[in-house]
């Protein structure tokens, strides 16, 4: 009793002084000064990944974004995007249907698009940007054929395996493209796995990230994986900010099953359900 008396005051003493009794993992017992406990308290968990996204992607320079008033209707899809001034047309030889993307993205596209020629990869848009209209019209296609055999719910839940509702899609940022194929087979060998590794390689040089990332292998909510789909990461990780800030459920709405994005939680798990090192540059 007296031996954990003198043991209790010795230590009481030594954190007054200024030290702390602390036990490593091996359940050494070590005596170290209080600054240097505060210090290590203080130390950041280490999470950023060895690939070079966070040099490379946020090397880019600052894009300028437009007012907030424009920036919500580019969030929600709701403008003529051929009339925009931060839109611009693809060219043919980039593309495989009349597409527009914002010059910024397109700019940094046509960089990759040269270098991986050649290297003997062809890296064809076949979608770019999308309005709220033209994602209304992909939604409720799926959703009429849906609803015929599920409730409203299961209808939703399947076409958010691959699609976005109107007003969450990434594509109408005009940040976001589709290349080459909408099958994750085409990529698996052959000309599509070259091209797939070569994006993987080398895409991030030219600002450009795989949002939708095997869920198997990288934690994240939302969509399946899609090996097609590929972000501007300087513009659109600010617009995923933005979108969080200026963007409300009140305001998804005006298409077939619009009232279920909040019980889906559409801006928590599918607009923010991406990559994280496709969001790391804010
Ligand atoms: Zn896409």
């Amino acid at each position: 009793m007296k031996k954990i008396v003198i043991v209790f005051l010795f230590i009481s003493g030594i954190t007054l002084a200024g030290y702390f009794v602390i036990s490593n993992a091996n359940n050494q017992v070590k005596i170290v000064p209080r600054a240097q406990i505060n210090k290590i308290n203080k130390q950041e968990p280490k999470i950023k990944e060895s690939f070079p996204f966070d040099s490379i992607l946020c090397s880019f320079p600052r894009p300028i974004l437009p007012n907030d008033s424009l920036l919500k209707l580019h969030l929600l899809g709701k403008f003529d995007y051929t009339k925009d001034s931060f839109f611009t047309a693809v060219s043919a030889e980039h593309c495989t249907k009349p597409t527009y993307l914002q010059k910024e993205t397109y700019k940094n596209f046509k960089a990759m698009f040269a270098a991986a020629k050649k290297e003997g990869v062809i890296l064809k848009i076949i979608s770019g940007t999308r309005n709220f209209n033209e994602q209304k019209a992909i939604w409720e296609r799926k959703w009429e054929t849906n609803i015929k055999t599920m409730d409203s719910i299961g209808a939703a839940k399947k076409i958010l395996l691959y699609s976005s509702m109107p007003t969450t899609s990434r594509h109408h940022w005009g940040t976001d493209m589709d290349i080459n194929s909408l099958e994750n087979s085409y990529f698996q060998s052959g000309q599509g796995l070259k091209e797939y590794n070569w994006l993987k390689k080398n895409a991030a040089k030219y600002g450009f990230c795989q949002t939708y990332t095997d869920k198997k292998t990288v934690v994240r909510d939302g969509y399946q994986l899609e090996k097609w789909h590929w972000s501007y990461i300087p513009i659109s990780s600010l617009y995923l900010k933005k979108y969080n800030e200026l963007i409300d459920y009140s305001q998804i709405a005006g298409f077939k099953g619009s009232k279920l994005a909040e019980k889906l939680k559409s801006i928590e798990e599918y607009v923010n359900g991406i990559d994280k090192n496709c969001k790391i540059c804010d």
